[in-house]
């Protein structure tokens, strides 16, 4: 029996190229959305009901809903179904945003 040793994958480096300047891309700004509690300045970030302190003060129930309605939004087919989730979940999202406006920012306020 031939005893190999173990292959070593050695990656090469990248060659360096002086002129290749790596640019960064930050987050387009424009996918920030301000939180829609009114008074609250704070950006949300994509994809998110509320910034993160009004988020994190609203009860568990509500927030399962959201996430839950959003879920089935983004999984339903096309058509009534998707039309049917959409309003469910932004009444659920409705129903967030006047939970929210009601308590005050966690770590935050006046
Ligand atoms: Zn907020």
């Amino acid at each position: 029996m031939q005893q190999h040793s173990e292959p070593r994958e050695e990656k090469p480096c990248p060659p360096k190229n002086e002129h290749f300047e790596p640019r960064r891309f930050p987050r387009p700004r424009s996918s920030w959305k301000p939180c829609p509690v009114p008074g609250c300045g704070e950006l949300v970030q994509p994809g998110r009901l509320l910034c993160l302190g009004h988020w994190k003060g609203l009860p568990h129930p509500i927030r399962a809903k959201v996430n839950r309605l959003w879920r089935e939004y983004r999984h339903a087919e096309k058509g009534i179904a998707q039309l049917m989730a959409a309003r469910a979940y932004q009444s659920a999202a409705r129903e967030a945003i006047a939970d929210a406006s009601a308590r005050p920012v966690e770590g935050g306020g006046r």
